[in-house]
């Protein structure tokens, strides 16, 4: 993981947080106090803690619980709750404690995501789990903060609402619905390469929730395969707004963030930059999914990224359709001014000729790769497997405390 990853096919981790916020004083003071801190765990917190350390901690936890009670009630807020406070409230969240881990999903660049059972609604969920000292340690309370703020204020059938966050001694938690699909990524790291069938209906959707934000004054910075989560169905939910920022059409923007293989030229050189970045990202993206690989393999550094795309022609394997094709180099171009970014572009494209931008529609429809996915599945388990695989999964998850 990582933008200096030498592994073309390797996830690839998004600049959070290097040198987006100048260190302020009171960030300075409470990274002192964050190393220090000893204090309570509670609820989820206690349980996750509980799993990643060594066993023989428990003992001393036996008192915390009246200890947590103690200093989320204390007036004035300790500044290490407060600091995080609107958008983390520390209310136990109703049903916290019903809360039963399942799994680990991922271990994000920031935090770790875990699969819960919400026993009270008896619904699956993901968390993602940040730890507090961490935000404060890479100066990123701003960009947390807005991640939660932004994701409340979304609402779209293509993006990945926020169910719910609050915060705990030591951690905030995000809890959104959880996605059974997985993501894009691992989906075309199976795959190799996606037809063009699915490719449009996977572009379509994304056309139509990246129109949605930049009319809504958001930019996401960080499109990539990894932050796309397919439902239940295959279908996409746009996720993870750890780098995106309220930005008006006209407005520019200068911060160099995101991930390294996706960003664009004018990002990559340090702005000023717009919402056409998000386009380059999708042409990125759509690019790796129909030629099973990145168009630049990634670099140590954003200014060795940005030789190489300069270099990179950006040509489009031979076997792609001439709609493909053209709609990649357009994407793809090096003049933010002449991308595409407004759904009549799309709406008019030879590739998505006959496609409808109506997402209600582009729902109902199956996504090829994902149907065919899932009969291969069934077909390598047979009607006889299924049994012994789940004895076998079920036997393996009681012999380890913690599922990996
Ligand atoms: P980070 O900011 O650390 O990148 P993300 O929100 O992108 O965190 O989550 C990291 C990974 O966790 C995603 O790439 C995806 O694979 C997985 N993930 C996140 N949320 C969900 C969810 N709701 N359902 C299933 N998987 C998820
Ligand atoms: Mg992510």
């Amino acid at each position: 993981m990582g933008a200096a990853s030498s592994d073309p096919q390797a996830p690839t981790g998004p600049l959070k947080g290097r040198g987006l916020v100048a260190e302020l004083p009171w960030v300075r003071r409470w990274r002192s106090l964050v190393a220090g801190i000893g204090g309570p765990v509670s609820g989820l917190e206690r349980c996750w803690g509980a799993r990643r350390r060594a066993q023989p901690q428990r003992c001393p936890g036996e008192q915390l619980p009246r200890l947590a009670e103690k200093v989320a009630s204390e007036w004035p807020i300790p500044q290490f709750v407060s600091l995080f406070l609107p958008e983390f409230p520390v209310r136990p969240p109703v049903g916290q404690q019903e809360l039963k881990i399942l799994g680990f999903v991922a271990k994000g660049s920031f935090g770790t995501v875990l699969k819960v059972l919400d026993c009270g609604q008896e619904k699956v969920f993901a968390v993602k789990v940040v730890p507090k000292g961490e935000v404060l340690r890479r100066d990123t309370l701003k960009q947390c903060k807005e991640e939660v703020s932004i994701q409340r204020q979304v609402s779209h059938p293509f993006v990945h609402c926020l169910g719910d966050s609050w915060q705990g001694q030591r951690h905030l938690f995000i809890m959104c619905t959880y996605c059974s699909t997985g993501d894009l990524y691992s989906l075309w790291a199976a795959a190799g390469r996606l037809t063009e069938a699915s490719i449009r209906l996977f572009a379509a959707e994304l056309v139509l929730v990246l129109g949605y934000l930049h009319d809504l004054g958001i930019m996401h910075r960080d499109v990539k395969m990894e932050n796309i989560l397919l439902d239940e169905r295959g279908h996409v939910k746009l996720t993870d707004f750890g780098l995106s920022r309220h930005l008006r059409r006209g407005e520019r923007a200068s911060t160099i963030c995101g991930t390294l293989q996706y960003m664009a030229p004018e990002v990559l050189s340090g702005g000023p930059y717009s919402h056409s970045a998000d386009w380059w990202s999708l042409g990125v993206l759509l690019f790796t999914l129909a030629a099973g690989q990145f168009p630049v393999p990634p670099e140590r550094d954003h200014l060795a990224m940005l030789a190489s795309v300069n270099r990179c022609s950006y040509e489009s394997p031979g076997c792609l359709s001439r709609g493909l094709s053209l709609l990649l180099s357009e994407l793809l171009c090096r003049n933010p001014l002449r991308r595409p970014r407004y759904l009549h572009h799309f709406e008019s494209h030879l590739f998505f000729r006959g496609v409808s931008f109506d997402a209600e529609l582009l729902q109902k429809q199956p996504v090829p790769c994902v149907v065919a996915a899932r009969q291969a599945e069934a077909t390598a388990l047979g009607p006889s497997g299924a049994f012994a695989d789940f004895d076998c999964d079920l036997l393996a998850s009681l012999s380890r405390p913690w599922p990996d």
